[in-house]
């Protein structure tokens, strides 16, 4: 007994069916002694349709109109389930964002949450209400609604969690939990029981996109525990935490990143500042840089690659390419037919030979690498894409059956 927050993403409510579906589940978490905040994204693929809508329109909307027109999405699911739940005999009650006391900073399309007013929330619970709030939306001090950025529910969820000292916040999607690897692409690949934020955070970054990256980060921050689970198939999930048991797995996940460039500069000059100097312009245009590697100084020159998101390639190079004929340096090339590859484990931190189990096993399969990068917790290497799904599931293979 006690108070859970449980977020429904859109795939949980697209229709009648699941609405009644998640309405059930509400219903017995509730019969089962509990208070109950509800958090829903929009149904479906509604939030994509909602911007092809706008770009019918215009192509190039203002953001304030963009975040009028998504938080729509959610308001249909929150009046839906509460319906459903009343359809069910279960007291209940919807609340926009804003109702719900989600003070946002002013940042359009990808707003903060500020302060998170509970009042409400609090008042509608000790009324014995199922309370179902609208996720992925704000207010800002202006009064204009905001919302959080794409997949921003689980943030919503969290934050609620958070502020209401929840007992729980479970975040029910189509998937039964965290795998090891992409289930779709690696048969093997395992259902983990627990995960630590700072993995998850790794694992969301290289695209497990299982939960959005700020909720973890949030989760991380006031201890949150989440459990991810599927609202089809009533087996356990994964709990995300801030420990998980030392005699677990020494690799928790392997995940691959197509989405990548590499970028290389010829005969850079080996002095000092050059670094300074490329990376300043990247990092004025917004351009996330990943793994940095640069040959030793030769006849006074160097070459430097890195990866950055395939995205950016083009805006990189147009940065860079001005500022090369300033301060010297040869040629740009640019390489897109590149993956990285990438294994995260807590446990890494305790252990050796970690990082050469990863390069045997890329070797038993004669895949060569290009680039390495390591952290205390992931190693990643660069391969050519052709060979990324031969490097998962060897990789796998050698760490985890
Ligand atoms: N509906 C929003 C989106 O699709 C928010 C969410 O689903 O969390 O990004
Ligand atoms: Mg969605």
């Amino acid at each position: 007994m006690g108070l859970i927050v449980q977020k429904f993403g859109g795939s949980s409510v697209r229709d009648r069916d699941r609405i009644f579906n998640v309405a059930r589940i509400v219903r017995n978490t509730r019969n089962a002694g509990n208070d109950v905040v509800v958090v829903v994204s929009a149904q479906g693929d509604t939030t994509d349709d909602l911007i092809a809508k706008a770009a019918e329109i215009s192509c190039n909307p203002s953001h304030r109109e963009m975040d009028m027109l998504l938080a729509a999405g959610e308001e249909i699911s929150i009046s839906l389930l509460a319906m459903a739940l009343q359809e069910l005999g279960v007291s209940s009650v919807s609340l926009t964002g804003w109702q719900a006391g989600f003070n946002t900073d002013r940042a359009y399309s990808k707003a903060r949450i500020k302060r998170l007013n509970t009042e409400r929330v609090e008042s509608e619970l000790a009324r014995n209400r199922v309370v179902v709030v609208a996720g992925f939306q704000g207010l800002n001090r202006s009064d204009d609604i905001t919302t959080l950025g794409r997949g921003g529910s689980d943030t919503s969820a969290v934050a609620l969690a958070a502020a209401l000292h929840a007992d729980r916040c479970q975040i029910f999607t189509d998937v039964e939990g965290v795998y090891t690897a992409d289930p779709r692409k690696i048969p093997k690949a395992t259902k983990l029981k627990e995960i630590t934020f700072d993995e998850m955070l790794e694992l969301a970054s290289l695209g497990a996109q299982v939960l959005n990256n700020r909720s973890v980060e949030l989760a991380k921050k006031y201890n949150v525990e989440l459990e991810v689970i599927s609202s089809i198939n009533p087996v356990p999930g994964t709990v995300v935490k801030e420990e998980t048991k030392v005699e677990g797995m020494l690799i928790k996940g392997v995940a691959k990143d197509t989405d990548i460039a590499v970028l290389t500069i010829r005969d850079v000059p080996d002095v000092p500042g050059m670094s300074f100097k490329i990376f300043s312009l990247l990092a004025q245009k917004n351009i996330n840089v990943d793994i940095i590697l640069q040959t030793t100084g030769r006849d006074g020159k160097k070459d430097m690659s890195f990866t950055v998101p395939l995205g950016d390639a083009e805006s990189a190079v147009a940065a860079l390419q001005s500022a090369t004929s300033r301060f010297g340096g040869g040629e740009i090339i640019v390489n897109k037919g590149f993956a990285k590859v990438s294994i995260v484990g807590a446990g890494m931190q305790s252990h050796s030979g970690v990082a050469s189990t990863m390069f045997e096993a890329l070797f038993n399969q004669n895949i060569n690498i290009h680039m390495i990068s390591t952290s205390e917790i992931k190693i990643s290497v660069v391969i050519d894409e052709q060979d990324a799904d031969k490097a998962v599931a060897a990789i796998h293979d050698a760490f985890i059956n």
